[in-house]
């Protein structure tokens, strides 16, 4: 159990707060950044949001008062060093933070990590934590509703819809329970529009994204007897496409919906190194998968990044590691 009053005490005595979330953030990490930073605009505190990466184009509309900032060293160290309190939100690794590591670690402010990822690392004072959570927005809905530090009015339930939506998948896998919906009915009732919400995130595409799933879905090969799918995007497609690496997102599930196959897997070059997503159905633990690189996740949804290695060198080992974990793990 979340200790939820220790969360609403610490909120209670501090003044500022920075709050930031992983690379590459996704509609949970961002839905969850507004939400919090609305809790905390209600209740008059000091807040920023401050993140390694750009706010990716279909998310952007969460962030009504566009109030989060891209992270520059020179502009926002000091607020950082100045926070009572820093905030850590939907991630539990600290390399998960890329350039704003250095700063968080030096920083001597009470740290707090609120999220629903496996195996915490060790690196805040609190931390706030469940894997059995669907999102990390669904962990502040049940902060919010059990302490009621403030109410859930239609500005705090659309980003907590999101977030909920989308690590759900569309409310469709494991963890999305009769629970949940009574959830999601709740922030329903509030007003907002989830015809709108998701027409937003997933029907807005540039042009160049849907080209780039096209060129994606081109290179999938199936391997160990149909049960492993992947599939590669390389820096040259990014290019030719002029897509970005935030158009990637949600390619990978693709492959699950081919009949049979139990683990997927996306490949993308990146401009520095590369990245690999593992997507799995069942009882297949891909977080223990993606480990083996030094990655991480959720059972069914894990993965890792390379920064030294050239991924195509790299790919018949991660195929050859993964179909004997697949050999492993799949009774389930
Ligand atoms: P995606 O494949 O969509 O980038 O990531 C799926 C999930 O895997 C994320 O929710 C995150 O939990 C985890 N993940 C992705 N990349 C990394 C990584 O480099 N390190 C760790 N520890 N987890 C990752
Ligand atoms: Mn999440």
């Amino acid at each position: 159990m979340i200790d939820f009053r220790k969360l609403e005490k610490l909120i209670k005595e501090n003044k500022s707060f920075l709050i930031t979330t992983h690379v590459n953030p996704d509609a949970d990490a961002i839905g969850s950044e507004i939400a919090f930073y609305k809790v905390l605009k209600k209740l008059g505190k000091e807040s920023k949001i401050i993140n390694h990466s750009a706010t990716p184009y279909n998310i952007h509309f969460l962030d009504t008062d566009n109030v989060i900032q891209k992270y520059e060293p020179a502009i926002h160290n000091n607020f950082i060093q100045s926070s009572d309190v820093l905030v850590a939100l939907d991630f539990n690794k600290a390399d998960r933070m890329v350039s704003m590591w250095s700063v968080f670690s030096e920083t001597k402010s009470v740290k707090i990590c609120i999220d629903h990822h496996e195996d915490p690392e060790n690196f805040v004072e609190f931390k706030f934590v469940d894997s059995n959570y669907a999102a990390t927005g669904h962990i502040l809905y049940d902060f919010v509703k059990n302490t009621g530090i403030v109410d859930i009015d239609n500005e705090l339930a659309a980003p907590l819809y999101a977030a909920i939506m989308t690590d759900t998948g569309s409310f469709r896998f494991e963890r999305t329970t009769a629970n949940l919906h009574r959830i999601t009915a709740e922030l329903l009732e509030t007003g907002i529009n989830p015809t709108e919400i998701y027409n937003q995130l997933y029907d807005e595409s540039k042009l160049s994204k849907i080209k780039l799933l096209g060129r994606c879905l081109t290179s999938l090969s199936l391997i160990a007897n149909n049960k492993i799918g992947y599939m590669i995007i390389t820096q040259k497609d990014f290019n030719e496409l002029n897509a970005i690496e935030s158009d990637t997102e949600n390619f990978v599930n693709m492959i699950l919906s081919v009949e049979g196959v139990r683990i997927g897997i996306l490949f993308i070059e990146l401009k520095n190194g590369y990245k690999v997503s593992f997507r799995s159905k069942g009882k297949i633990p891909v977080n223990k998968l993606a480990g083996l690189f030094g990655g991480g996740g959720h059972q069914n949804a894990s993965g890792a990044r390379f920064r030294d290695s050239q991924m195509t060198k790299m790919i018949p080992e991660i195929l050859k590691e993964t179909e004997l974990f697949y050999n492993n793990n799949s009774e389930g």
